[in-house]
């Protein structure tokens, strides 16, 4: 018998197919060293896949197809016939029209099915996608990505076929190759998406601070000899009082109008960004004179005034601006930036709102007594020039001190006390508030700690947050760390939040209320009242206590709206379950008046300004106990 022939032609086969998919592997390879995938280069390369693999498996049909996250539906990335010849793509199979399908498909390496008309698993599909392909014969091989079973490469014949053990091994290694292109695309994918995400803001796709700088610097090392710049610093006016009358969202809907505007006047070459809540900066490379360019910003300024249509109804927003001049006035970008803040403030000390100023190289003065003042900051901390000084919270019916709010104070070497009004803001622009916050959470702690030793455990401390401290990753543990060394339970640290904390990110608030509450801190809303959200805490934030604003306090003696406000804030906090404290309680009228509306807990010159600790070490140190602090203090 002459066997040699068909073995020949066997060899011959195997050859052929083994070249082809080598041709493949090479195809594969060719496209995974291209450094930037596409939508468009993944789908040209799909159909050249399919048609080849259609090939060399030698069907009518091949398809390639992924699951969802939980695998319950199969979206068609490319679908060949051979016999047109054509593609498609965005077909659906889902789970529950065909349960053993999906169940077959994910049991093995290969799922090779010689006649679909007499398996069971393919009973679902026979007079659905079967009869409409007119397929008979399939061998489907998973394609597994690094997080699994990720989808499967479908061969399809429309004649019943005796699948070998060689086909089932073509089928999945070419599956396999499949697997390692889509594992890559999703990796750039993920790139792309924390590339974005680390570069740009992502309320408004505006680029951030970081980006900004690096995309302006690029702008201004290529800008040619007769080109210029322009860096402008732009501000919404008044936005804290827009966004708390819009509400959250709707002061949302403002920033991203707004950015979408600026985008609109500034397209490229120019460049914007926003780098604060509601402060926006733009690059603008230009050339010829000046003038031109000032009366430009005036239809800038025209079309940023146009009313937004907010939630159905009509904002008139205004704005201020500052400008600064390259090279005329600045060489690098940040202090680009820095003398268009300068311009702008130094205009808004004459009007609040539509202020609009060019930077004058005399300004450069106060620019330096800024970055003098923040030099000075620094050095404050680093040679431990702050002291917490301590005000008395006074049981309101018993009069009985309950703890402390522990109040920042800078002992300036040369410009003696200095109060946080004056340095708190420069702090807080400047970063330096988180080191500045630490350092109070540790020295309040440290007190709490020597009160516990002297038999004083039952006082608490009070101290501030500034917004960008209280939403800072690092507070949390920080304060855990503290209470642990310290041997201090939290629930003796009330940490006090204003309002504004509130404007910055609502639900990043929300969700660190909840994480300090659970971690035992209590937090307390200071200056409760002067904000329009003030009501807004109170039904999304878990807090334990407010604090009535002093301005309520002082006006209730003489105005009865006042005490009215006073009064409904207190009813309200009891029927909600909060401690309500009255600040700035100056005369002994006021702490009675609080004291038949109910309130917990009062503070104020009446009783004591803040004092240093050792006057109130002192105090405590009397042989009868905190109790028997006479009141009121006044010092
Ligand atoms: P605050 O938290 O509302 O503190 C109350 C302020 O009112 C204190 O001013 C206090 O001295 C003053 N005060 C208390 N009782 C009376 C009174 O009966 N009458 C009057 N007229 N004033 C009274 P201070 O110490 O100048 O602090 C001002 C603000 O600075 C604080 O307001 C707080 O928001 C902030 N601050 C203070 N210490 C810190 C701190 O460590 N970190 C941060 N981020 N902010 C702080
Ligand atoms: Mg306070
Ligand atoms: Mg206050």
């Amino acid at each position: 018998m002459d066997l040699e022939r068909p073995i020949k032609q066997t060899i011959e086969t195997v050859n052929q197919v083994l070249e082809d998919l080598q041709r493949q592997q090479q195809l594969l390879f060719t496209q995974a060293k291209l450094s930037e995938l596409s939508s468009v280069s993944t789908n040209v390369f799909l159909e050249e896949a399919c048609k080849r693999i259609a090939t060399v498996m030698r069907c009518e049909q091949v398809s390639i197809w992924l699951f969802n996250e939980s695998r319950t539906v199969l979206t068609a990335q490319m679908i060949y016939d051979d016999r047109l010849p054509a593609f498609k793509t965005g077909k659906i199979l889902v789970q529950k029209d065909m349960h053993s399908y999906f169940e077959a498909i994910q049991q093995g390496r290969t799922l090779a099915v010689d006649d679909v008309a007499t398996n069971p698993a393919m009973h679902e599909l026979v007079d659905t996608y079967f009869k409409e392909e007119s397929i008979k014969s399939i061998l489907d091989a998973t394609i597994i990505l690094s997080k699994g079973i990720g989808g499967v490469l479908c061969c399809e014949s429309e004649e019943v076929r005796a699948w070998t053990t060689f086909d089932k091994v073509i089928a999945a290694s070419l599956a396999d190759m499949l697997a390692y292109l889509f594992d890559r695309l999703y990796r750039l994918e993920v790139e792309e998406h924390v590339h974005a995400l680390a570069f740009t803001d992502t309320l408004t796709g505006l680029n951030n601070q970081h980006s900004f700088t690096e995309k302006a610097e690029l702008k201004l090392q290529s800008l040619s000899g007769k080109e210029r710049g322009i860096f402008i610093y732009l501000i919404l006016d008044q936005f804290t009082d827009v966004q708390a009358a819009l509400g959250h969202e709707g002061g949302r809907e403002v920033l991203k109008k707004t950015a979408d505007r600026l985008r609109f006047l500034f397209p490229e070459p120019a460049l914007t960004g926003r780098i604060g809540f509601d402060h926006f900066v733009i690059f603008y490379p230009y050339t010829g004179n000046r003038a031109t360019r000032e009366m430009n910003f005036d239809f800038v300024a025209r079309v940023l005034r146009e009313p937004m249509n907010i939630g159905g109804q009509e904002v008139y927003m205004t704005f201020s601006y500052g400008v600064s001049y390259f090279p005329d006035h600045v060489s690098n970008v940040d202090d680009g930036l820095q003398a268009a803040q300068v311009a702008l403030e130094a205009s808004r000390k004459k009007t609040s709102r539509k202020a609009r100023g060019v930077y004058r190289p005399d300004m450069h003065t106060l620019m330096k007594e800024t970055m003098l003042s923040e030099m000075n900051l620094r050095k404050g901390l680093d040679f431990n020039e702050f002291r917490l000084f301590y005000q008395p919270k006074v049981d309101c019916k018993s009069g009985e001190v309950t703890g402390f709010e522990a109040l920042i104070r800078w002992q300036h070497p040369e410009r003696g006390l200095i109060f946080p009004g004056d340095f708190i803001d420069l702090a807080e622009s400047t970063g330096l508030i988180t080191p500045i916050g630490e350092w109070v959470i540790k020295e309040a702690f440290t007190q709490l700690a020597r009160w516990n030793e002297q038999g004083q455990g039952h006082l608490t401390v009070s101290i501030n947050l500034s917004p960008r401290h209280f939403l800072h990753p690092k507070l949390p543990p920080y304060l855990l760390k503290c209470a642990e060394e310290t041997v201090v339970e939290p629930q003796k640290l009330i940490l006090e939040i204003t309002e504004n904390v509130a404007l910055e990110d609502h639900d990043a608030v929300k969700i660190r209320i909840k994480q300090l509450i659970d971690m035992g801190f209590a937090i307390s809303i200071d200056d409760f009242g002067t904000g329009y959200s003030a009501f807004l805490y109170l039904q999304h934030f878990a807090i334990q206590e407010i604090k009535i604003d002093r301005q309520f306090i002082n006006d209730m003696e003489i105005d009865e709206k006042s005490a009215v406000i006073v009064q409904t804030i207190i009813g309200l906090a009891e029927m909600l379950g909060l401690r309500t404290v009255a600040e700035g309680v100056e005369t002994e009228g006021q702490w009675r008046r609080l004291q038949e509306m109910g309130c917990d807990e009062i503070q104020g010159f009446y009783f004591s300004k803040a004092i240093p600790i050792d006057e109130i070490t002192n105090m405590l140190d009397l042989p009868q106990g905190v109790s028997t602090i006479h009141l009121p203090l006044k010092m």
